[in-house]
């Protein structure tokens, strides 16, 4: 089986620790790169954690019920519609969960989903029930974007969760985008599995990777059915990131309601993980093809995000924004046997 280009290397330097009476102190930085998505990260030797939940008061009360444009008060009023040859309701409905048009879209087909009401939901009350209608109206809209052969080829189902995570509003939502070209990093996977193939008589690249991962016992936190988690080799995150892959997925159109149910059960698990940890934000993408692509298997990654207080100093810095590499004072394999116990549960 042809590796998946995983690469490693170890450097270090020393200095005179002030905190052990200037004795000198080895470090060692390592350095990875994951030839699949092209990200370099630095696994540094110490772990940050966050040992108190940050307080998300100040989240309320900045951003109040009766200024939030997502809870009931404002919502008919000043949530866009759809135009009327898309949907003649104006918005995608399913219980208590919309979809409607995102009034500062990044791309002319990017919308919004509300799970709910609610204006504020913790990270611990994210359940799969919780989940599953805000998934389902995204689920809708994307059957009905191919209902009318608007010809859109890829998608995405993405959620910023709190403001740490660039969450514009804490009133829980996710974004969908469908489009004729798929964004950069979606393009990056893509192009890895097709020359991943080129380079090995045809095979799947995502299959393979489950395969090695699994072997290999040291990223791969569980097999749930069709969708197996992992972390990232190399993450796109200061603490790590988490991914997922459904199994032989090739297209969004390929997964039933039972495959979304496993996907929410495990999602719910990994909030679980970062509740318990003192985490309040993360960033997720779901990625997937509009049509049957052999190449890509339907998949995404969350990476969990933070503020370092007292500053509330953001977790990305010039190394992350200008060369492209990752700071990452989080083991992989490390975050991989801490995250099993929480799919171990009944
Ligand atoms: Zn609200």
């Amino acid at each position: 089986m042809k590796d998946l280009g995983f690469k490693k290397e170890m450097t270090t330097g020393y200095y005179l620790d002030p905190f052990n009476d200037f004795q000198e102190k080895k470090i060692t930085i390592e350095s990875r790169y994951d030839d699949i998505t092209g990200v370099a990260c630095r696994i540094l030797p110490y772990r940050v954690r966050i040992t108190q939940k940050p307080d998300t008061d100040h989240y309320l009360e900045k951003s109040p019920e009766s200024l939030c444009p997502f809870c009931a008060d404002l919502f008919e009023k000043t949530t866009p519609r759809f135009i009327p040859s898309l949907i003649e309701e104006g918005n995608f409905r399913r219980g208590d969960a919309c979809l409607f048009p995102n009034a500062f879209p990044y791309d002319p087909n990017n919308n919004v989903a509300i799970f709910s009401s609610r204006h504020f939901v913790a990270m611990n009350e994210l359940t799969p029930e919780y989940m599953r209608d805000g998934f389902a109206v995204c689920r809708d809209y994307f059957h009905r974007v191919v209902e009318k052969n608007l010809g859109y080829k890829y998608c995405s189902i993405n959620w910023n969760y709190m403001p740490p995570a660039g969450g514009g509003l804490i009133h829980p939502h996710l974004q969908t985008i469908a489009g004729y070209r798929p964004t950069s990093f979606m393009q990056k996977l893509l192009s890895s599995a097709q020359n991943y193939a080129a380079a090995s008589n045809g095979d799947n690249l995502w299959s393979n990777l489950i395969a090695l991962e699994k072997k290999a016992d040291k990223r791969f936190i569980a097999d749930t059915g069709t969708v197996c988690w992992l972390t990232s080799f190399a993450p796109k995150g200061m603490a790590g990131e988490i991914d997922f892959i459904f199994r032989e997925k090739t297209s969004f159109f390929d997964l039933t309601e039972s495959n979304f149910n496993e996907f929410l059960t495990g999602l719910s698990r990994i909030f679980s993980y970062l509740y318990t940890n003192n985490f309040i934000s993360f960033n997720m993408s779901f990625y997937a093809t509009m049509t049957n692509n052999n190449y890509f298997y339907v998949q995404g990654k969350i990476v969990p995000r933070f503020a370092v207080h007292p500053l509330g100093t953001s977790d990305l810095n010039y190394f992350e924004k200008l060369h492209n590499e990752i700071i990452c004072p989080t083991v992989p394999e490390e975050l991989c046997r801490e995250i099993q116990p929480y799919f171990k549960v009944a």
